[in-house]
């Protein structure tokens, strides 16, 4: 991964109004970023539950800022009534800028994004994807072009680093529309190019797997989890940090990573995160990951 040191001059008006895909722990935190910052935000999912979680996340947060007396009732109001939910793609016509943020699955990926192309023509289209190539979603594409990636890391309302994905394809108005939203949230953008996991999951993904398998191997995550943290200075260890993006999400990143670099990562044979899933424990989306939030 190279990180671009070029600027990026293209056409870049403020972003106005942009369409969310997804309102899951990523899509409801970029819907509430956004709108925050006084931008529209037309979030969309597949089932009204969805929808709620993403709405409820925003309400929780503002709530805090108004007990801290850095927000009034009515401000608070102003930002909630900015973001808009719908379940229908017709809503997102007026947006000029769209975040895909649902499963990490290429397939459901492909689909989500060929239908935003239709549903938005003149809207530059991203993907919040943590780990697949944007070279490679671009593929269902006809305007590959309009496409980048746009990485937000998790909480979103509290990590100041957003990557900004330039695929093959992408073009420099397109890389400039995304750096100049990005600045427009206040956070900072890094320009990078392409590669399974770009930047900062190139080098997350080896240190979840080395936590993987000394899980396998009988280590204790209480105690890995203190030593990383506390002793060595990370804000969360590992089993923390895993249950705070979801099981499911590393799970699928990890097969993904696995995929994308075979053999290169060091992968145990056996994928922690996947029995985890397939034991319910998701993390803290559903109350029970390596450790029980209710
Ligand atoms: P999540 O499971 O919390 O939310 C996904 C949401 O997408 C759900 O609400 C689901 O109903 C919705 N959805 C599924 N299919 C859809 C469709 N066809 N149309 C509209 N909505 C649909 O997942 P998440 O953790 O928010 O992850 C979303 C994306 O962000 C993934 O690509 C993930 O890799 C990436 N990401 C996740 C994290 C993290 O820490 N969780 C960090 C950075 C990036």
């Amino acid at each position: 991964v190279k990180a671009k040191t070029r600027s990026f001059t293209g056409k870049s008006d403020k972003t106005a109004e942009i369409g969310v895909i997804g309102a899951g722990i990523m899509g409801g935190g970029i819907a509430y970023v956004s709108a925050d910052r006084n931008i529209d935000v037309v979030m969309k999912d597949i089932n009204k539950s969805g929808l709620q979680l993403g709405l409820s996340e925003a309400n929780k947060l503002l709530s805090k800022q108004v007990d801290k007396g850095r927000k009034s009732a009515s401000q608070m109001g102003d930002v909630l009534n900015r973001i808009q939910p719908t379940l229908h793609d017709a809503a997102l016509e007026s947006t000029d800028l769209i975040i895909e943020a649902v499963v990490e699955n290429p397939k459901v990926k492909e689909i989500v994004l060929a239908g935003l192309e239709n549903a938005a023509p003149n809207a530059v289209i991203a993907s919040n994807t943590s780990t697949l190539m944007i070279s490679g979603l671009a593929k269902s594409l006809k305007r590959p072009e309009n496409f980048c990636g746009i990485h937000f890391f998790n909480p979103v309302h509290r990590m100041p680093l957003v990557e900004v994905i330039r695929g093959e394809q992408t073009s420099d108005e397109t890389v400039a529309k995304a750096v100049r939203y990005v600045e427009q949230l206040g956070k900072t953008p890094i320009v990078v190019n392409d590669c399974g996991g770009f930047l900062v999951n190139r080098c997350l993904t080896p240190y979840m797997l080395a936590f993987n398998q000394l899980v396998l191997d009988g280590g204790d995550i209480a105690i890995i989890d203190k030593t990383m943290s506390k002793s060595f200075g990370w804000p969360m260890g590992p089993a923390h940090l895993t249950d705070v993006i979801g099981l499911d999400t590393a799970e699928h990143c990890v097969e993904s990573m696995d995929a994308a670099f075979p053999g290169r990562l060091g992968a145990p044979e056996v994928n922690l995160f996947k029995i985890m899933v397939e034991n319910q424990r998701l993390g803290q989306k559903n109350g029970a990951g390596f450790y029980n939030y209710v």
